[in-house]
């Protein structure tokens, strides 16, 4: 059992140091460069095209998990396309002024509700009828304006 602080694990506030170190790196690197006046919509562009390379890597194969993580080089290509994303998406975040932490506790928070782990738990993607699921729990979020 881990240890609680104000009901977060202690891992947790490890892994927020640490993300607190990657702003901070990343907001160094920006502003070193001039780059810390950058406009979002260049920033959307970029976390867009970083994302395409990473999806560049599956062009054409459809591996599972397993087979990924046994292929070295496969994940030397995958870590900096990942890194690559998640840079832009941390900068765009620092340069609107946006509490990271909070955007994305929030969204998974959101997603909780969204996708409960008593609907969507042990839905093989390989069965028949599971994108109807996800299909349904995203209409009627997108219908009701939840997102
Ligand atoms: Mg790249």
């Amino acid at each position: 059992m881990s240890t609680l602080i104000y009901g977060q694990s202690l891992w947790y506030y490890k892994f927020m140091d640490r993300m607190d170190n990657v702003e901070r790196a990343a907001s160094k690197f920006l502003a070193e460069r001039g780059w810390d006046k950058l406009r979002p919509s260049d920033l959307a562009k970029s976390i867009s095209i970083e994302a395409a390379e990473l999806l560049e890597l599956f062009q054409w194969t459809n591996p599972e998990l397993d087979k990924v993580k046994e292929d070295a080089g496969k994940i030397t290509e995958i870590k900096k396309e990942l890194a690559d994303v998640m840079i832009y998406c941390l900068d765009m975040s620092i340069l609107l002024g946006l509490d990271t932490e909070k955007i994305i506790l929030d969204k998974l928070e959101k997603a909780s509700q969204k996708y409960p782990p008593s609907v969507v738990k042990n839905i093989g993607d390989k069965e028949p009828g599971t994108e109807d699921v996800y299909h349904s729990i995203k209409k009627s979020y997108r219908r009701d304006g939840l997102s």
